[in-house]
């Protein structure tokens, strides 16, 4: 007998299982369909050798949604946070980073009257209103502030850090400035890795009755009119049926699942979406040749490192040291995976000389996506709310809110998600009670 769900939710990383979590108190019955071995997504950590390796570099804001709603579900979210200083490259010269007051004042990075606007600079990043910055991109916004080059390396450094995105000229004001100003407010580096997130909410999910499949791949998705439902075609050969789906996969996925049939309206801008993407190079060893190097950054070269397990416990050892190196890919970027990795090898030496022969692990990923969506102005337009033309089917995942990226985008849209269906619960409940019965 094909199984037929209340929620079928395509997709177990930290969106589906947000959505999951808001959803399991309901009394609907709940499946999370995930294609990987394991949960998780791109949140999830593996254990190497005794050593816990977020995928690539993760950080959470203190002051973003996500970390609002993960408490609100009861996760309990351990680390520390790095301070926000070490040193910046330009043009192969390195400079300690007037990120903080006192460094502000000591780096050779900016003369005096530079301080003074890099100063006024930060002012205003820290009293902008993200929500009055709808038509611009980051790169006009931070035209306006300064003329002078150097003054603008340091927002275009500092907002590649809180987004990702390697393009100020393409990305929305609104979406980067408000992530600047998140990461300004500070980050946690989580104990054990990401993976203890995803641990805890599919606990909780688990406990409360929601079903997860891993290692099942959804090829197809079909809504039938008729019987107000979606069939789902797993890779196993199996049939499901779902009343609802929350699809949290990425936008190309969803085109392809749901076929060349299925009208939806959005279809063109889902498919023309650009992902964010970048190189990572994951890296534990024995010690650090440079014990006090613990963060840099380059201006000119779009480069990345932060020694994680300073903060957070990722080791089985408490002198192992867990880092990660990364470069931020530009837009639809042709990478040389060979060239890239000797490119984040090289910048790793420069930073911890001799590393090599401390290594207990690492992993190169030469191009992995970081968030579905490379945020731009007007997106809005095509994502206000969750549910689709497609009655019963809700999207959700980090290419979906359209303020918010990475994590902040994935759990919130996972909430709204959840918060969307359970309204419209409501709605045919109490429309039932009254006689009438809308569509969903
Ligand atoms: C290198 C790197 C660094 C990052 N750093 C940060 C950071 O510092 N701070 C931050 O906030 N965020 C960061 N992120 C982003 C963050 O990890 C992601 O935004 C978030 O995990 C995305 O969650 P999601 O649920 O939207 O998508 P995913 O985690 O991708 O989950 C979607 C799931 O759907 C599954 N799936 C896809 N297709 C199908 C199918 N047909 N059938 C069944 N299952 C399917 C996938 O296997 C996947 O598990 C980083 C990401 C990377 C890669």
């Amino acid at each position: 007998m094909t199984q037929t769900w209340d929620i079928v939710i395509v997709g177990g990383g930290l969106a589906g299982y947000v959505a999951a979590n808001y959803l399991m108190n309901t009394n609907l019955s709940i499946l999370i369909l995930e294609k990987g071995k394991s949960v998780g997504g791109r949140a999830r950590t593996n254990k190497m050798n005794g050593q816990h390796f977020n995928l690539g570099p993760h950080a959470l804001y203190k002051k973003g949604k996500a970390r609002f709603i993960l408490e609100d579900l009861g996760i309990h979210l351990n680390g520390k946070s790095p301070k926000l200083g070490g040193t910046l490259i330009e043009n192969n010269v390195e400079y300690t980073a007037p990120f903080s007051p006192f460094e502000l004042f000591t780096t050779r990075f900016l003369h005096s009257k530079e301080r003074m606007e890099w100063i006024a600079v930060i002012l205003k990043i820290m009293s902008a209103d993200p929500e009055k910055l709808t038509n611009q991109t980051f790169q006009q916004w931070v035209h306006q502030m300064t003329k002078s080059n150097t003054i603008k390396s340091l927002p275009y450094t500092l907002g590649r850090l809180a987004t990702y995105c390697h393009a100020p000229e393409k990305i929305s004001a609104r979406v980067a400035v408000s992530h600047l100003k998140y990461a300004m407010g500070g980050v946690l580096y989580l104990d054990d890795g990401w993976q203890t997130i995803i641990d805890q909410l599919h606990n909780k999910a688990i406990v409360s009755g929601v079903h997860v499949h891993s290692h099942t791949l959804v090829e197809q998705m079909e809504r039938d009119p008729k019987k107000d439902q979606f069939k789902f075609t797993l890779s196993n050969g199996e049939e499901t049926l779902g009343k609802y789906v929350i699809c949290t996969t990425g936008p190309n996925e969803l085109i392809h699942m749901l076929g060349e049939k299925a009208s939806l309206p959005n279809r063109d801008f889902f498919a023309q979406i650009t992902p964010v993407k970048g190189a990572t190079l994951d890296v534990a060893l024995t010690q650090l040749p440079i014990p006090k190097q613990l963060f840099a950054m380059g201006t000119t070269d779009p480069l990345y490192y932060s020694v994680h397990s300073t903060y957070a416990r990722l080791s089985d050892h408490t002198k192992n040291a867990v880092l990660h190196v990364f470069k931020y890919h530009y837009p639809n970027e042709h990478v040389d995976g060979p060239s890239v990795k000797n490119e984040l090898e090289q910048f790793l030496d420069r930073l911890q000389p001799g590393w090599q022969q401390y290594v207990i692990s690492k992993r190169f990923i030469p191009d992995i996506t970081v968030n579905q969506r490379l945020p731009q102005i007007g997106d809005e337009l095509n994502l206000h709310r969750s549910k689709t033309e497609i009655p019963g089917l809700y999207i959700a995942g980090d290419w979906t809110s359209p303020h918010s990226i990475l994590a902040e985008g994935a759990i919130s849209s996972g909430k709204q998600a959840a918060e969307e269906i359970i309204l419209n619960e409501e709605r045919k409940n109490s429309a039932n009670y009254n006689g009438r019965v809308p569509a969903i």
